[in-house]
């Protein structure tokens, strides 16, 4: 059993008596905090099962995950994710960033459940929840396991990442690539310039530099396997000038990426407000955008049309289009500036209006063309 195996010190700060009801029913085992991961405490859990099956109404292109990890010390201010944090009696803000469920029995529960005769080989994604090459991994090495399960099962799989640990599973993942259809795709919404990277800090700040992940799109590419690039979530008012936009895509370009896809910020309940409550602080004056702009959880219908408009162009250029030579071999292949005047007066109505019959001629209504952007 990986329990067993596994070269974590015995007694490294194992918390007796951390009682949550929502952690103990997913079968925790013990909590550890460890001097090299300062402030976050690691709930070690036998689970129960290790795909998860999306529900069939869902968008996504997908209809299983695996998600090792339950919270994210990469603790994006936008995580989607946070809100799940709230199932287990944890709250969405800093405990999503610092309490980290670990599944410690996944690559042996997986097995089981890749072994029944009902399972179909259908394609398994991994990363679209929590990132499974968070910090976390370093220590735990769950991800060899699984990548070996599924390829020994024949299943194929993708994953999407913003963690550079993922060069370590490189040599496993060509391996794997040899029987069974992979996919590699590499989150990224910001440039590399060093303004750039302030931002990114701020809003992404467990994560690896955009430099560095654009080092890891170029290793990927090294190692023969296709790398798609997820440039979300475009921001509102901090990423989505065309000169940012511009710069990145140059630069996804440059590392030798096989495909974009662009996605604009999203914000469910959970996520807005400690979204929110940081954009207030550190860029008060586009609050009142936000507030005209998100009105439920995806950005107005407008705004999405007059990001699309702007995107598509930029992704032609560089190939990323719809026919063009990059398309259709990326893996996953989903889109800082301070507040500049000319963005605020781009944009389609300065002032958001109700959605209209079709906002922009050609562009796909609603569903549809969040799709385009989405996935
Ligand atoms: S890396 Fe992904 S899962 Fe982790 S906090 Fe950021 S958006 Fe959430």
């Amino acid at each position: 059993m990986r329990w067993d195996g596994q070269s974590i010190d015995a007694d490294d700060g194992a918390l007796p008596g951390l009682e949550r009801p929502g952690l103990a029913r997913l079968g925790l085992v013990r909590t550890v905090r460890t001097p090299e991961f300062a402030g976050v405490q690691f709930h070690e859990v036998m689970a129960k099962s290790a795909l998860s099956k999306v529900p069939a109404a869902s968008r996504m292109p997908f209809r299983w995950t695996i998600n090792p990890y339950r919270g994210c010390s990469h603790a994006c201010l936008y995580c989607f994710a946070r809100p799940t944090h709230e199932y287990l009696d944890l709250d969405a803000g800093a405990d999503f960033d610092s309490q980290v469920v670990v599944k410690m029995n996944v690559d042996t529960v997986l097995r089981s459940e890749l072994a029944r005769t009902s399972w179909r080989r259908e394609p398994v994604a991994l990363g679209t929840n929590t990132d499974p090459y968070q910090r976390a991994e370093g220590r735990y090495r769950l991800m060899p396991g699984i990548i070996g399960a599924l390829a020994d099962s024949g299943t194929p799989f993708s994953i999407l990442t913003k963690g550079t640990l993922l060069r370590r599973d490189l040599p496993l993942l060509v391996k794997a690539a040899e029987r069974v259809e992979i996919g590699v795709g590499v989150s990224l919404a910001f440039a590399d310039s060093r303004h750039d990277a302030e931002l990114q800090q701020r809003v992404e700040p467990g994560t690896p530099t955009p430099r560095a992940r654009l080092d890891l799109v170029r290793a990927i590419r090294a190692a023969g396997l296709p790398c798609g690039v997820m440039v979300a979530p475009v921001l509102p008012w901090l990423t989505d000038s065309t000169d940012h936009l511009r710069r990145l895509l140059d630069a996804i370009a440059d590392a030798g990426a096989t495909g974009v896809t662009v996605v604009p910020l999203h914000l469910k309940p959970g996520t807005r407000e400690w979204y929110m409550r940081w954009l207030e602080k550190d860029h008060p004056h586009a609050v009142p955008g936000y507030r005209r702009v998100f009105r439920g959880t995806y950005a107005h219908q407008e705004y999405r049309a007059w990001l699309w408009e702007r995107v598509r162009p930029l992704l032609d250029e560089r190939g990323f289009g719809a026919s063009g030579h990059r398309s259709g071999s990326g893996a996953t292949g989903r889109f800082s500036d301070e507040l500049r005047a000319h963005d605020d007066g781009d944009y389609p109505a300065g002032s958001m209006v109700e959605p209209g019959p079709e906002a922009v001629p050609g562009m796909p209504r609603d569903a549809a063309g969040v799709d385009q952007l989405l996935f």
